[in-house]
């Protein structure tokens, strides 16, 4: 069996963008508007001698009608339960939101191992900007960047090695 790797965070941080660097498909719709990606998304990737499975994710949605954000997708959670390990990705241009939080506390309550990508990271030398993510009890931040690819072969060798 192939690992199955879930990619989760907040609307716009590059979930399938990242997705799409993995699987190197155009299946993942990617977009400028946050949460167009509404339903799981599933591709085949590999990366040296690594092969998984990846889940994107629609992530955290707005409640319409509180005007707060809604417990987890059912959607997340699901892909979550189905993941070996999950991939969290964080926007270190947009910085720490209370939706990372409250991933971060669900991710650490589930106990599932687990990935911070810092994506968005091209271009920036110093590390000021992926400080704020320790923040989240997770570890150590790995800055990406799903659309120019960098940091992104260490990221799956990093999430698959213990595997
Ligand atoms: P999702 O909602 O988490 O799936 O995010 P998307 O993959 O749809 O990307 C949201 C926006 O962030 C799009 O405008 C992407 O072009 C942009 N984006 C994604 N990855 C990167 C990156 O590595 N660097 C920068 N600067 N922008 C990115
Ligand atoms: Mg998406």
């Amino acid at each position: 069996m192939k690992p199955v790797i879930a990619l989760v965070g907040r609307p716009n941080v590059g979930k399938s963008t990242l997705f799409n660097r993995l699987t190197k498909s155009r299946d993942a719709i990617v977009a400028d508007f946050a949460g167009l990606t509404r339903d799981r998304h599933y591709g085949n990737g590999r990366q040296g001698k690594h092969e998984y499975i990846v889940i994107d994710t629609g992530g955290f949605e707005p409640d319409a009608s509180s005007g707060i954000y809604r417990e987890m997708a059912r959607q997340t959670q699901q892909a979550v339960a189905e993941a070996d390990v999950v991939v969290f990705v964080v926007d270190v241009r947009g910085g720490l939101s209370a939706q990372d939080h409250d991933i971060a506390n669900y991710l650490r309550r589930l106990g599932k191992p687990c990935v911070l990508a810092g994506n968005k990271a091209e271009g920036m030398q110093d590390s000021m900007h992926l400080a704020e993510f320790y923040e989240l009890g997770l570890g150590e931040v790995h800055p990406v960047s799903a659309a120019h690819g960098q940091g992104v072969r260490s990221l799956v060798d990093l999430a698959l090695k213990p595997l």
